[in-house]
């Protein structure tokens, strides 16, 4: 493999190219109009614009990306995560044009990017899932049915969603038949299918999920757990490995049933199986993401491996050189997104230019970084910046150093998540491990942070005061008498 191109902008671009050139492997960025002057446009040994900035006239065009790559000679295409990541016929595309995808086959992304398909591929392999259906309905008497033997509250979902989007928890029986309606009509639209499935809502659970490793000659292996249980709008904020709650019985037991997930579906390549673990520790299978996840280096930390130089070797067809008894947890990793979001107003996205945007550097501190000072933060793509993570010998260290992190990350210009993932760094609950994805809900309040904002900015006022007074008694000139 000699020349690899990346379909995708931002962060994860950058991420992977890095390691490409590690590998000595040529690079080819593809860019819109709007990042033109973006870091991995700058990185890359060649730089293709393939349109105009909405996603749908540039990074979501497979087949103008799979010529660009034709004319280029490139061996290889990672999607990253996100754009045609998860587009089995994109994969399916690239390998009909003998250019090899960084990913499972297409069919692997295809059963697994259903959530139905999914339950359906697992359900030979004794696999804990959430009570409920495994099949799309569409009448609410059923739904009501199922409701009543699994008992509310209900979750109705998209089974083609994703992004924490196309999710609706039911309280009562009253409710089911509007809200059916309404999560089918808004998964039309959202993902156009709207096959919708009814899960029992499990109301207290965290989010834990399993990095595998599967190469093309019949071996898989598991990279432990990721904690995502901090997320507003059911979308990961913060990110840990490992868990605080998980014993090494558990962390067994749900590595291998991640791995035979994998293997329910022919997996090859990096991929995430997600679980929900409720509070007496019984876990259920959620879905598997079957490419990169945003939150990787967490794993990379206390593994000691790079993920996407693995993906790139199972590409080319390499064995994995490690057995799953070589794999140990080596201390501790903690990842915050930094999004261009308000955390004072909803987490609305916060759009504009960087005006400052200064990075911190340290043992320990990693970056993944797609901007630099004095871009604009487009509208048209997702508003994460960049990722913070931290790494420590213990939690209670990754935790200071998140906090010293990101007291010293100066943004402005645009909102960020940096003082909530400091607010976080900083609560009890936090700290204790005794959180669950409701950590936004029953902590969270912009009150907290708008205090805290004030008393930054009145201590900064007495310190300029001080100086100002400290300067006048130099000046003075002293009597002479
Ligand atoms: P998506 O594909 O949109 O990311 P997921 O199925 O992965 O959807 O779920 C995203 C989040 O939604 C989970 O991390 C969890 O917080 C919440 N969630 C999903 N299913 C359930 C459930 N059955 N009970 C409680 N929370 C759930």
């Amino acid at each position: 493999m000699k020349k690899i191109l990346v379909a995708n902008r931002g962060e994860i671009a950058v991420r992977v190219l890095k390691t490409a050139r590690k590998m000595g492997i040529k690079t080819v960025a593809v860019f819109s109009e709007a990042d033109r002057d973006a870091p991995h446009v700058k990185l890359a040994d060649e730089a293709v614009c393939i349109g105009e900035a909405p996603s749908n006239k540039s990074y979501l065009l497979g087949d103008k990306i799979i010529q660009t790559a034709k004319h280029l000679n490139v061996d290889a295409i990672h999607p990253g995560y996100g754009f045609l990541s998860e587009n089995a016929s994109f994969a399916e595309n690239v390998e009909k044009n003998g250019i090899l995808f960084i990913g499972p086959s297409s069919k692997s992304i295809e059963i697994m990017g259903s959530k139905l398909a999914a339950k359906e591929a697992v359900k030979a392999y004794n696999i804990p899932m959430v009570p409920g259906v495994d099949r799309a309905i569409t009448n609410p008497e059923e739904a009501i049915e199922i409701a009543k033997k699994i008992g509310f509250p209900i979750l109705i979902k998209a089974s083609a969603g994703g992004g924490g989007k196309g999710m609706r928890i039911v309280e009562n029986e009253k409710d089911v038949k509007k809200q059916m309606e309404r999560a089918i009509s808004e998964a039309m639209s959202a993902f156009g299918n709207g096959a919708v499935f009814v899960e029992k809502y499990i109301t207290s659970p965290r989010h834990i999920e399993i990095q595998i490793l599967a190469d093309t000659h019949g071996n898989t292996v598991h990279f432990f757990e990721r904690e995502c249980s901090i997320q507003r709008r059911h979308q990961k904020v913060i990110e840990e490995a490992p868990s605080s709650i998980l014993t090494p019985q558990l962390r067994e037991k749900m590595g291998n049933a991640a791995i035979q997930v994998a293997k329910s579906c022919g997996y090859v390549g990096a991929g995430t199986v997600e679980f929900l673990v409720d509070s007496n520790l019984n876990f259920y299978f959620l879905e598997m993401n079957t490419r990169l996840q945003v939150e990787h280096p967490v794993t990379e930390f206390i593994s000691g491996i790079d993920l996407v130089e693995q993906q790139i070797k199972i590409a080319k067809g390499e064995t994995l050189s490690f057995k799953q008894s070589d794999l140990t947890i080596n201390g501790h990793a903690l990842e915050l997104r930094v999004y261009a979001e308000d955390p004072l107003n909803n987490f609305l996205p916060s759009v504009g230019k960087l005006n400052t945007y200064k990075i911190p550097k340290g043992d320990g501190i990693r970056v993944d970084n797609g901007f630099e000072e004095g871009m604009e933060i487009s509208i048209y793509y997702d508003p994460m910046l960049s990722k913070l993570i931290t790494y420590g010998k213990t939690r209670e260290e990754a935790i200071q150093l998140m906090i010293e992190a990101i007291n010293n990350f100066k943004v402005e210009g645009v909102k960020t998540t940096l003082p909530f993932g400091k607010f976080v760094c900083e609560h009890d609950a936090f700290r204790s491990g005794h959180f669950d994805t409701h950590f936004v809900k029953n902590y969270y309040n912009p009150k907290a942070l708008e205090n805290e904002a004030k008393k930054e900015a009145e201590l900064a006022a007495l310190v300029a005061l001080k100086i100002h007074l400290d300067n006048q008694k130099i000046l003075r000139v002293p009597n002479s008498n």
